[in-house]
């Protein structure tokens, strides 16, 4: 089982990625988490990344790739994984091509939450992450649509796209995504 979870900040991305990686027992890679841990340890890449982070920017590819590509070389990995948070534009999903392609590992389904804008920002407000400020959601807002949504056209022309209505309750969901992928027999 390899998929992609794409979908705007607060559409519930997280939340299933935590639930269907116990279920699965293969690990749930967030990007988001796996930097927020950097910068809590003052690590190198938890420096390099904070103001970009604190600023509601994308933090540079160079070093989300780099963070990926040692994710990937964990072995729990190998059973497969679920992403969450990457690829978040068109030079990282390249990117991700080409780590699957030294990997020797088949492409997977990319999961897409569908979900209107203004449960977004009601959503966000309510987790009340450090980067949950109203300016700076609208912030990775702006940047989800510009960077991100192309990849929703990219993947569909690759016939992997899966669509999610991500407003739906977080079990309605499960439920969803794990029929449709049991056609491809991937349950
Ligand atoms: P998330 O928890 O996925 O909303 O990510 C929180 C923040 O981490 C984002 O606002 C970005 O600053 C950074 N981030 C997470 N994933 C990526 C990525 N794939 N590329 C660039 N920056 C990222």
């Amino acid at each position: 089982m390899r998929l992609v979870f794409l979908g705007p900040p607060g559409s519930g991305k997280s939340t299933q990625a935590a639930s269907l990686s116990a279920r699965w027992q293969i690990p749930s890679l967030s990007t988001g988490d796996l930097l927020r841990d950097a910068i809590a340890a003052q690590s190198d890449l938890g420096k390099l990344a904070q103001t970009h982070v604190e600023a509601g920017e994308l933090v540079p590819d160079q070093l989300i790739v780099s963070l990926m590509r040692e994710s990937f070389g964990a072995p729990a990995t190998q059973k497969g994984w679920i992403l969450d948070g990457f690829p978040r534009n068109l030079a990282q999903t390249q990117a991700l091509d080409t780590l699957l392609q030294i990997m020797g590992q088949p492409y997977g389904q990319v999961v897409y939450f569908d979900i209107p804008e203004d449960l977004l920002v009601e959503r966000m407000l309510k987790r009340g992450r450090q980067d949950d400020r109203e300016d700076l959601i609208r912030q990775r807002l702006q940047i989800y649509n510009d960077q991100t949504t192309p990849l929703i056209n990219f993947y569909r022309r690759r016939h992997c796209l899966i669509e999610i209505d991500g407003s739906r309750s977080p079990q309605e969901i499960t439920d969803a995504i794990t029929s449709a992928l049991r056609p491809l027999g991937r349950d």
